[in-house]
């Protein structure tokens, strides 16, 4: 039998509030209990984080692995074959795992490759996958293998259904990295995105639709997604102000709000111009929603720049307090919340016994101080200890 684990830290964040002296004991890959201000089992092997608090290991509900966070990872992609792809994979879900980030989920990759990464054993992350995202022929991410013509789209949930992905990723309007589509313009008629939804339910899937126009946010909504992808009500000028009764639809439907966020400051790169004059009015829609008391996780949507490496999800933090969480609240949006919407409640997203032995301990308290959750000082994924620290970008 492996060596039972009792890390001693400073403070535990138990999903509302912080609480001190902790000792937190892992057993195998699950978590056997927590005790404060007690002395660790005799039978353990102690690890003591002076100063350190300890978190459930964080979750990004919106990543891209098969993408390299180079300035073209789009062009970067295309140069790999699949086991060039599945190297360059690994680097950057080790990447995200080193920052803490202990489950993500890929909504778009090449080829399924994603499922073959999940499936591998290893020092990685919990993956949970959608495959190539489902999207029209020319259309956003038409270059990952998901373009289905009409009429095919239920034929097309069935297949990635059979392949064994976790979740139906649809692209329902245009998007940034995709010339010749726009962020304005829906792409798939009100009635696909509906038969998309019906057969990804009846094989027990949920389906999250990637969608900046008002427009594909209203179709989304009218055919009982479970979630919509960085909701930006986004206009061929700017931001829509979306009608309240739309707030509320998606607030009482518990679709989930995937909110895009992260962002790593790099000297002499900006995000595109045309989303970095939309970004205050995109957060001023994500408040309304927040006071809606709307669903809303954080998804880095990491791999698409320099900007946006995979390991970015911890600096979404910040923008969660400034549009309308109190730090707790937005702790709890990165771990429980988060694998609620990924279905891995009870699983996942808590420090509590029985659930899977994801650890991140961070130097000092993230709710005093934000920039708290960057400072890694230890992270175990499923039980395992993992070598901490951010590696040189590349
Ligand atoms: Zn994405």
């Amino acid at each position: 039998m492996a060596m039972r684990i009792a890390v001693r830290a400073e403070r535990l964040f138990d999903g509302s509030r912080m609480l001190a002296d902790p000792v937190l004991v892992l057993d195998g890959t699950r978590i056997a209990g927590v005790d404060y201000d007690f002395p660790p089992p005799p039978d353990a092997l102690v690890v003591d984080l002076p100063g350190a608090t300890l978190l459930p290991g964080l979750i990004d509900t919106h990543l891209h692995l098969a993408f390299d966070a180079s300035p073209d990872p789009v062009a970067a992609l295309a140069t790999r074959d699949d086991d060039a792809a599945l190297r360059a994979m690994g680097v950057a879900a080790r990447r995200a795992l080193r920052a803490g980030v202990t489950t993500v989920r890929d909504l778009g990759d090449r080829g399924y490759l994603a499922l073959t990464m999940r499936d591998r054993p290893g020092h990685l992350p919990t993956i949970l996958a959608s495959g190539p995202p489902i999207t029209v022929p020319g259309g956003h991410c038409h270059y990952l293998g998901g373009a289905v013509a009409p009429g095919g789209i239920r034929a097309a949930v069935r297949e990635h259904a059979e392949r064994g992905v976790d979740v139906i990723k649809i692209m329902a309007s245009g998007g940034t990295y995709t010339p010749g589509t726009r962020q304005e313009d829906p792409q798939f008629e009100p009635g696909e995105i509906r038969a998309a939804v019906e057969e990804a339910h009846q094989h027990g899937l949920p389906v999250t639709v990637h969608a900046h126009a008002t427009k594909s946010i209203v179709d989304a909504v009218d055919a009982g997604v479970d979630g919509i992808e960085h909701v930006s009500f986004w206009s061929a000028d700017g931001v829509d102000v979306p009608p309240p009764e739309l707030i509320r639809r998606i607030a009482r439907q518990r679709i989930v709000v995937g909110a895009t966020m992260g962002i790593r400051p790099v000297p002499g790169v900006q995000p595109p111009a045309k989303v970095a004059r939309r970004l205050p009015l995109i957060h001023a829609n994500l408040h309304r929603l927040v006071k809606a008391d709307a669903r809303l996780v954080a998804g880095s949507d990491g791999g698409l720049s320099p900007l946006k490496p995979h390991d970015v999800l911890p600096r979404a933090l910040p923008l969660l307090v400034r549009i309308g969480y109190r730090p707790a609240q937005a702790l709890r949006v990165l771990t429980e919340v988060a694998a609620e919407a990924c279905g891995l409640a009870g699983r996942k997203g808590r420090l509590a016994r029985g659930f899977d032995a994801d650890v991140l301990a961070v130097d000092g308290d993230p709710i005093e101080d934000p920039a708290a959750l960057c400072r890694v000082r230890a992270v175990f994924a499923m039980g395992s200890r993992i070598a901490a620290g951010v590696p040189p970008p590349g």
